[in-house]
């Protein structure tokens, strides 16, 4: 393995340019004098002389110096472009649109155009597009209609240090394509020391190394664990405000309800600070912020005011604010953890490992010497975290994976060339859902279920309720309960000094205690009668950008469903036919009540609850089905909607036996 490395090159003195800003320049002008300070700016040429040299190429580069914007352009320029777009993959929607943004503005041309991104159900792409910017996920999906990925002449899997899911299958399928298309260019870009374990999996690929600009940064450990690391967040963020030198704060939490908690406390003890304190700018940064917000936080900070960025770990390594000095590092995340032998999927707020630590930390010492505030123990860094975070594929669920590598060919799984194998077990429990869900034949080859599930972007269990609604004569109906479980955010809008409103609003929506499912069909249908109208929504506490956002989605669910060639059908007033379609895709979540409100899982005898939100919190059928689980105080089941038990073995007879769904309270 050879090593290309760059010359040194002073920083210094480039810092040192950034001064000279009072000329009068146009704003094209100025980004392109930000691209030129970039740390990887001066390995401009080195870097496509290596592009040209060698078919596939691994990039390990410091967050922040450049990678993921220039990059793509750099082979523009160079003209790889001509035959074929640049894809560039991004673990995050957040950060593949974001970035897309970034590069349009840099190249003065409108976000759509010469350079797009394609997330889920969004695609923002014209046959202009020769950059596009586009989720793992997304890629991985290309594979389905275009196999030998023709239309591009390079592919970036940027951020594969993050292992994501679909980073790691896309590892398989690109080293494959790359044996037969040897015009095909493929750049393996990391931000951590994982280089020597990419380049060994990619046949001893060389490495290309992008040093980044490091200023010393103190790190500052706590002495004692705080018992609320929110709390200790909040505190550390407003004394670091009121005590420290200028310089913009971020802080890691886990997710959106944190950030917005920590939002709310913080601008609450703000004021209680009285006006000889500066200004504190809160700017909030997680998936489902809108678009337009979510650009704030790259907006530099006016003088004497200060910024704090409440981030997710998306700050971590996939986008970079300039102007931090302070990271502010609790030490959680939250992480999807799987169960293979129970099939049970969770979303937990998790310790980070020490790389995630270090990513962090690095953060704050990018423009200058910084600090980092970890609100854990030195012990616990050194003792108790993880060196690294386990890649998802060994913590979830993978029959979405599995039926996609079956409907590109790969017939054996269990031989499918992983980078860190998934365990047996959970690949077996992948292809066993599969099976009960009919897309696979007792020999595990794909169905005719099968290949039309794996049309719809979703996972099996929703994909295989809207192919079953076909013989409940509802598909109609289904697409649109389909396209409101997928919206990212909350439907309902519940204010804090409104709740009761609200909470009669949306018991409107579930009369008969129809189920959640249903509900949210009635929520659907109300709008679209009210001609998608936003007095409306406002009117009955729904969030009308969620709304958009499901009518998007059900448009191209509907597009589907043609593809499929399974005609929409409405059986609006038929509640059975509905439920048991949704049964058909979610019987393998199956509850059924105990006592006190307490439910077992059919299949794996779980004690679970109706989540208080739903509908049927109060009403407690004797079973149900559920669209998820989550883990907040207790196990709840999400979305519910009750169900006849014959149902269960009726659409999946090879699932459950009979003694599975005899109705009684003993077990
Ligand atoms: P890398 O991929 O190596 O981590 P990037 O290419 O993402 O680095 O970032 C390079 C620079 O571009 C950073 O200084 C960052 O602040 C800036 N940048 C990236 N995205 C945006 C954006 N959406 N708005 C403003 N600046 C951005
Ligand atoms: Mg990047």
């Amino acid at each position: 393995t050879s090593v290309i490395d760059g010359d040194k090159f002073d920083y210094e003195e480039m810092v040192e340019d950034s001064h000279e800003k009072s000329r009068a320049k146009t704003a094209r002008e100025a980004l392109q004098e930000e691209r030129e300070k970039l740390p990887i700016y001066p390995y401009r040429e080195q870097l496509l002389q290596a592009v040209h040299d060698h078919q596939v190429l691994i990039i390990d580069g410091e967050t922040g110096s450049g990678k993921t914007t220039q990059i793509p352009q750099y082979l523009h320029e160079a003209g790889y472009t001509k035959h074929g777009m640049v894809a560039c993959t991004q673990p995050r929607r957040l950060a593949a649109i974001s970035v897309a943004a970034r590069v349009s503005k840099e190249m003065g041309v409108k976000l759509g155009h010469e350079v797009g991104y394609s997330i889920r159900f969004e695609d923002c792409t014209t046959d202009k597009t020769v950059i596009k910017y586009m989720t793992d996920g997304m890629l991985l999906r290309e594979f389905l209609g275009e196999p030998d990925l023709a239309s591009y002449s390079v592919l970036i899997v940027d951020e594969a240090h993050e292992r994501t899911l679909s980073t790691d299958i896309l590892f398989g399928l690109v080293k494959d394509i790359a044996r037969f298309r040897p015009d095909l260019k493929l750049l393996i870009s990391s931000a951590t020391l994982d280089a020597d374990k990419f380049s060994d999996y990619f046949d001893s690929a060389p490495k290309f190394k992008i040093p980044g600009r490091r200023y010393p940064y103190e790190i500052f450990n706590f002495t004692e664990a705080p018992s609320d690391y929110l709390d200790a967040a909040i505190e550390a963020s407003l004394k670091i405000h009121v005590t420290e030198p200028p310089g913009d704060i971020l802080v890691f939490l886990t997710g959106q309800e944190e950030i917005e908690t920590a939002e709310e406390n913080l601008k609450h003890r703000i004021r209680g600070l009285g006006t000889k304190i500066g200004e504190l700018k809160i700017c909030p940064i997680y998936a489902n912020l809108p678009t337009e917000l979510q650009a704030k936080i790259f907006d530099p900070t006016p003088e004497r005011v200060r910024k704090v960025v409440l981030a997710t770990n998306i700050a971590e390594t996939s986008l970079t604010i300039d102007g931090i000095k302070y990271v502010i590092d609790p030490g959680y995340c939250k992480m999807k953890s799987y169960n293979p032998r129970t099939g049970m999927e969770s979303l937990k707020v998790t310790p980070i490992s020490k790389a995630s630590a270090m990513q962090r930390a690095g953060r704050c010492g990018r423009t200058g010497p910084g600090k980092c505030f970890q609100l854990y123990t030195a012990y616990t860094f050194h003792k108790e975290m993880d060196d690294n975070t386990v890649p998802e594929i060994q913590r979830t669920n993978l029959a979405n994976v599995v039926l996609t590598l079956k409907c590109l060919g790969i017939d054996n799984v269990m031989h499918f060339d992983f980078m860190d194998p998934p365990s047996d077990d959970a690949l077996l429990k992948a292809l066993e859902l599969l099976y009960a869900l009919s897309a696979l034949n007792k020999f595990g080859e794909l169905t005719k279920v099968g290949r039309r599930m794996a049309e719809f972007p979703l996972d099996p269990t929703l994909s295989k309720m809207i192919v079953a609604s076909e013989k409940f004569k509802c598909s109609d109906d289904i697409i649109s309960i389909a396209a409101m479980l997928s919206v990212g955010k909350s439907i309902f809008y519940r204010p804090k000094d409104k709740q009761v409103y609200a909470d009669n609003a949306m018991r409107n929506f579930h009369t008969g205690n129809v189920g959640d499912h249903i509900a949210l069909l009635r929520v659907y249908n109300s709008w679209k009668e009210t001609n998608y109208s936003t007095q409306w929504c406002y009117e009955n506490y729904i969030q009308v950008r969620s709304m958009r956002q499901a009518r998007d989605i059900r448009d191209q669910l509907a597009g589907l469903l043609e593809r499929v060639e399974i005609e929409l059908t409405s059986n609006s007033s038929d509640f059975d036919a509905i439920k048991k379609s949704i049964t058909s895709g979610f019987f393998p979540h199956s509850a059924r009540l105990q006592k006190y409100g307490i439910y077992k899982t059919v299949k794996q005898s779980q004690n679970v609850r109706i989540h208080p939100g739903s509908g049927l919190a109060q009403v407690l059928p004797r079973w149900v089905v559920y669209h998820e689980l989550v883990l907040t105080t207790k196990e709840y089941m999400r979305q519910v909607t009750e169900i006849n038990p014959g149902w269960l073995a009726e659409i999946a007879p090879h699932y459950y036996q009979l003694k599975d769904v005899e109705d009684s309270y003993s077990n």
